[in-house]
């Protein structure tokens, strides 16, 4: 039992338990004050595999599982589906370097972890089912529940959905229903959802933005009598696939690991030389792993937090106050369209020592007036590692057009922002910089042609063959076969139908 809710260090959890329940039961997240008490010994990762030191690293966050048992989820996860056997390749662009993470099957840097979630989710029946025999006695709260199933809810803002779908697509035991907002996301983005394969899979539309989505989505996990409700009348637990769940936030640490560990082999970076990370952010997802990996030994000097116009976290890294009272902007990245961006909760509860009773109010008054002001030591103490910026479109499209210019490379208006920062920003004396490239280019076509200055096309998918007959690079296989692809879920919903159609899924499942 080593994870607990950054709100109460009583609710102890087991690793696959947190993984299963994705948020604690008083909606904090779930940390683990391990986090740090041991690093890695990168010497012996030289020379390594993805896949081998995805081993080390998740036997580190997850020491509770067998190693044999995370050796066949990763396996499972990061095999041919990839389009590279390098998994997340990282490449030099002038002195600085670029971290794919779009080579998964959907083509967005989400692959990393939901490739790997549902195969933990499956494990975490199998240990459960094999537990039962002599569990019922000795656990109180038992998480045994004969013949339980796991829905995956998701509230997503573009990328999530179809990476989350496409990793539960009639995986045992389980099913996903995934909410995104109407008309928010990319004509591609949109295709890949409504065009998804499986019998376990629900996607609809709603009439709101992203955060009005998530918070829906946030209510019904924590309506515990509609929860009740959904395990007595169908044996359906709720899940959540979104990023505070410490089953995506694990393996996406994998990549910074071997991001250090390629530089030390190829020379261009020597033992214990720090590094600075460039991170397109929305949820803090994608930098809180940077923030674990640091704490697994990974050097780093800096995390620069890379934000479009939905400037929330620049202005918190700023000034202390995090202030999602403001109006909301629809932008040419999508998936960093967030206010709330709930996984800083977590390095909000490492930085300040594990003060879960700060954790509590900050997000009590998050929750009741938008808003929350971190005591002034804490916020010096985060400034010291992390800064922030932010592009807005147009900023988007220099930033785009400047790294097709200057170096031929082609980036999709997310790694865009991390780029226009990295650009007008001045290196640290002698800090090598990598920028964490989150989506591939043909996820958002049409945005890049107009930054290229070349005439888009009327249809999304035409704009994709117009993009690979410019750039020269080759269109991925998934998004190539959206050509061919029949809509099947069509049709929006309210807001407030929200737990109406998840308990409509959880009895058809
Ligand atoms: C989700 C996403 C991000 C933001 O990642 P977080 O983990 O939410 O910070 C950035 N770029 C793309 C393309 C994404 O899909």
């Amino acid at each position: 039992m080593k994870f607990h809710s950054t709100r109460n260090t009583q609710l102890r959890s087991s690793s696959f338990d947190a993984i299963r329940h994705g948020l604690a039961s008083d909606g904090g997240l779930f940390v683990s004050d391990d986090l740090g008490t041991t690093t890695l010994s990168f010497d012996d990762l030289i020379s390594k595999s993805y896949q081998d030191i995805a081993l080390e690293v998740l036997s580190r966050l997850f020491d509770d599982i067998d190693r044999s048992v995370l050796r066949a989820c990763i396996d499972a996860a990061y095999g041919e589906q990839w389009d590279t056997s390098e998994i997340t390749p990282l490449v030099e662009l002038g002195d600085d370097f670029v971290l794919e993470l779009f080579h998964g099957p959907t083509s967005a840097f989400k692959d990393v972890a939901l490739q790997i979630l549902p195969q933990f989710m499956a494990s975490s029946v199998k240990a459960q089912e094999s537990r039962r025999p002599h569990a019922d006695s000795e656990s109180s709260n038992s998480e045994s529940n004969a013949g339980e199933r796991i829905m995956i809810l998701t509230a997503t803002s573009g990328d999530t959905g179809k990476a989350a779908l496409e990793g539960f697509a009639d995986a045992a035991n389980t099913g996903i229903t995934v909410f995104y907002p109407a008309n928010k996301v990319s004509k591609i983005q949109q295709l890949q959802m409504t065009c998804q394969q499986g019998s376990n899979v629900q996607v609809h539309a709603i009439d709101g933005n992203f955060d009005d989505a998530q918070t829906a989505v946030k209510q019904v996990f924590v309506d515990q009598a509609f929860n009740e409700e959904l395990m007595a009348n169908y044996h359906v637990r709720l899940s959540s696939a979104n990023s505070i769940n410490v089953g995506r936030l694990a393996p996406q640490v994998v990549y910074y690991v071997y991001t250090y560990v390629r530089m030390l082999e190829r020379g261009q970076i020597a033992q214990g030389e720090q590094l600075e990370f460039i991170v397109p952010t929305g949820n803090f997802g994608n930098v809180l792993a940077g923030y674990y990996a640091r704490a697994l030994g990974v050097p780093v000097a800096q995390f620069l937090v890379a934000s479009n116009r939905n400037n929330v976290l620049f202005d918190f890294f700023n000034t202390g106050v995090y202030n999602r009272q403001r109006p909301f902007y629809q932008t040419t990245s999508p998936s960093m369209d967030i206010l709330v961006s709930s996984n800083l909760e977590r390095m909000l509860y490492y930085e300040s020592q594990g003060d879960t009773r700060l954790m509590s109010m900050l997000m009590n008054d998050l929750q009741q007036w938008g808003t929350y002001e971190i005591p002034e030591e804490l916020h010096r103490t985060i400034r010291r590692l992390f800064s922030a910026g932010w592009a807005d479109d147009d900023q988007i499209q220099e930033a785009i057009n400047h790294a097709w210019r200057e170096h031929h490379y082609c980036i999709d208006p997310h790694t865009a922002c991390g780029y226009f920062l990295m650009q007008h920003t001045a290196r640290h004396e002698g800090v090598k910089r990598v920028l964490l490239s989150t989506a591939s280019p043909y996820k958002f076509p049409r945005v890049v042609l107009q930054a290229l200055d070349v005439e888009a096309p009327e249809n999304d998918l035409d704009c994709m063959s117009t993009l690979c007959e410019v750039t020269g690079v080759s269109i991925p296989r998934n998004l190539a076969a959206l050509c061919d692809a029949h809509e099947r879920f069509t049709g929006t919903i309210s807001i407030d139908a929200i737990r109406d159609a998840v308990a409509s899924a959880a009895q058809n499942m």
